[in-house]
C-alpha cells in the first residue's frame, strides 16, 4: 500500500509518498511559491531529482505538477496515480469539531475552512489544498485528514479553560487547543515501544523543541495538558514567538507603540522569542554559537528556554502525580545535547539523572540518555509526523474496506 502525505501551507505543498509495507519513503518534495510564481523540488528513492521553476497560480496547478513528476520523467516512481491507495493531509486546527482522524467529504472540507478564524494562517490554505487535491487525484482515492489539535482533545476542562469570562469560550471558542499533537502522539508511542512498556502504564513529559516548541503531559497515552494554547504562541520561548507572557504586558506595549491587534500579533509571533531577546537570530544554532562567544543576550535566550522547560517538566509531573519518562524531540530536542544536559541537570528532586556520556554528541537517534539508576527515564525520540499521518490514513482506509 502506498500513501501520499500532504502538508499544505498558503504558498507551499510539502509531500511524501510512503510505502506502507516497510514504511520507507518512495519520494518526497515541495511545491513552493504557489500564487507567486512556482518551484518544485522532488527527490525519488532512486536519488533522481526534479528541481525546476513552474507556474503555480493556485494549489491545483501544484497538485497537477506533483502528479506529473510522480508518474513521468526520470524521477518517476509510479506508473499511474491509481497505485496510491489514499492521501493523508496534515491539518493544523480541528478545534472541538474534530477529535480524531477523519475521512474527507465536501462537508469536512467546509468545516475545516469554517475553522479558519481560529487558525488564519493554516486552515484556509488546507481547505484550498483539499479542494485542489479532489480535482486532481482520482475520485476513487480516499482522502483523510489528521489534525494537530486532535491528540489534545482529551485534556480535562480545568486544563484547557482560560480564566476569562465564560462567554469567550461559549461565543468565540476561546480555550487551549494545543498543537504538535501528531508529533507528541508519535513520539510517546515510539517511546513506550522502546521502553517495552504499555503506554497505558506510563506518565510521560514530551518536549517537542524546534522553531516552534511545545511540551505535553501524556498520561496513559492521553494528552492531559500542553504548553501551547489557543494558538501556537503560548508556552515556552521559541524562535520568533514569545511564549507565555503576562497579557497586561501585551496591552501595555501595544499602547506604547500604537500597534493594532494584528501588528501586536506580529510583534509577538515574528519579532519575539530567541530573535527578540538576542537581537541576533531565531535559530538555536546561531544562538548557541553567539552564546559560546560570550554574547550576554544569546546566553539569556538559551537560559530562558532551559529554565522554562524545567518548570514544565516539574509542573506536569505534579499534574500527573508521577513521572516515568521525559523525551526530547524536534530539531533542538533531537540535536542539542547541551540543552538536554542543562535541562536535566539539578533535577534529582524529580528522580531525573542524565547519563552525560550517552547524551554527549547524540543527534537525531532514538536512544536512552538517563543514567541506569535514574528513577525517571530520559530519551531522545526522533519525530516523524508524516509517518504517523500515513499510518492513520492506512488504518482508517483499511477500516473502510472491512
Ligand atoms: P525544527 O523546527 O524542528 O526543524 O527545528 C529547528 C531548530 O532546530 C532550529 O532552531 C535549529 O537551530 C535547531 N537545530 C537543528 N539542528 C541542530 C543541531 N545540530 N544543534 C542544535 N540545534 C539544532
Amino acid at each position: 500500500m502506498k500513501i501520499l502525505v500532504i502538508n499544505a501551507g498558503s504558498s507551499s505543498l510539502k509531500y511524501q509518498l510512503i510505502n506502507m509495507e516497510d514504511e520507507s519513503v518512495i519520494a518526497k518534495g515541495n511545491c513552493d511559491r504557489i500564487g507567486i510564481d512556482g518551484h518544485i523540488k522532488h527527490t525519488a528513492y532512486t536519488g533522481a531529482t526534479v528541481d525546476m521553476d513552474c507556474t503555480f497560480p493556485t494549489h491545483t496547478e501544484a497538485f497537477e505538477k506533483l502528479v506529473e513528476v510522480l508518474t513521468t520523467g526520470d524521477a518517476k516512481v509510479l506508473d499511474s496515480m491509481s497505485e496510491v491507495s489514499a492521501v493523508g493531509h496534515r491539518i493544523v486546527q480541528g478545534a472541538e469539531v474534530f477529535d480524531k482522524t477523519t475521512l474527507v467529504t465536501d462537508e469536512v472540507i467546509q468545516k475545516i475552512d469554517d475553522l479558519a478564524e481560529l487558525a488564519p494562517v493554516h486552515n484556509h490554505p488546507h481547505a484550498l489544498a483539499l479542494w485542489a487535491c479532489k480535482k486532481v487525484i482520482p475520485e476513487t482515492t480516499p482522502q483523510v485528514v489528521v489534525f494537530d489539535t486532535a491528540f489534545h482533545q482529551t485534556m480535562p476542562e480545568k486544563a484547557y479553560m482560560f480564566g476569562m469570562p465564560y462567554e469567550c469560550y461559549e461565543k468565540y471558542h476561546v480555550r487551549k487547543y494545543g498543537f504538535h499533537g501528531t508529533s507528541h502522539r508519535f513520539v510517546s508511542m515510539a517511546l513506550a515501544e522502546a521502553m517495552g512498556k504499555d503506554i497505558k502504564d506510563l506518565k510521560i513529559v514530551s518536549c517537542h523543541l524546534g522553531n516552534g516548541s511545545s511540551i505535553t503531559a501524556v498520561d496513559g497515552g492521553k494528552s492531559v495538558d500542553t504548553s501551547m494554547g489557543f494558538t501556537p504562541l503560548d508556552g515556552v520561548i521559541m524562535g520568533t514567538r514569545s511564549g507565555c507572557v503576562d497579557p497586561s504586558a501585551v496591552t501595555f506595549v501595544a499602547n506604547k507603540l500604537g500597534m493594532t491587534p494584528s501588528e501586536t500579533s506580529d510583534y509577538l509571533n515574528k519579532k519575539s522569542g530567541f530573535l527578540g531577546i538576542s537581537g541576533i537570530s531565531s535559530d538555536n544554532r546561531d544562538i548557541s554559537a553567539a552564546a559560546a562567544e560570550g554574547n550576554k543576550r544569546a546566553i539569556l535566550a538559551g537560559e530562558m528556554l532551559r529554565y522554562e522547560i524545567k518548570k514544565y517538566i516539574g509542573s506536569y509531573a505534579a499534574a500527573m502525580n508521577g513521572l516515568d519518562a521525559v523525551l526530547f524531540t524536534g530539531g533542538i530536542g533531537e540535536n542539542s545535547d547541551d540543552l538536554r544536559a542543562d535541562v536535566c541537570r539539578n533535577m534529582e528532586v524529580l528522580g531525573i539523572k542524565l547519563d552525560e556520556n550517552a547524551n554527549a554528541g547524540l543527534r537525531g537517534k532514538l536512544a536512552k540518555i538517563s543514567a541506569p539508576d535514574s528513577k525517571v527515564e530520559v530519551w531522545v525520540v526522533p519525530t516523524n509526523e508524516e509517518l504517523l499521518i500515513a499510518r492513520d490514513t492506512r488504518d482508517l482506509v483499511e477500516g473502510l474496506n472491512k
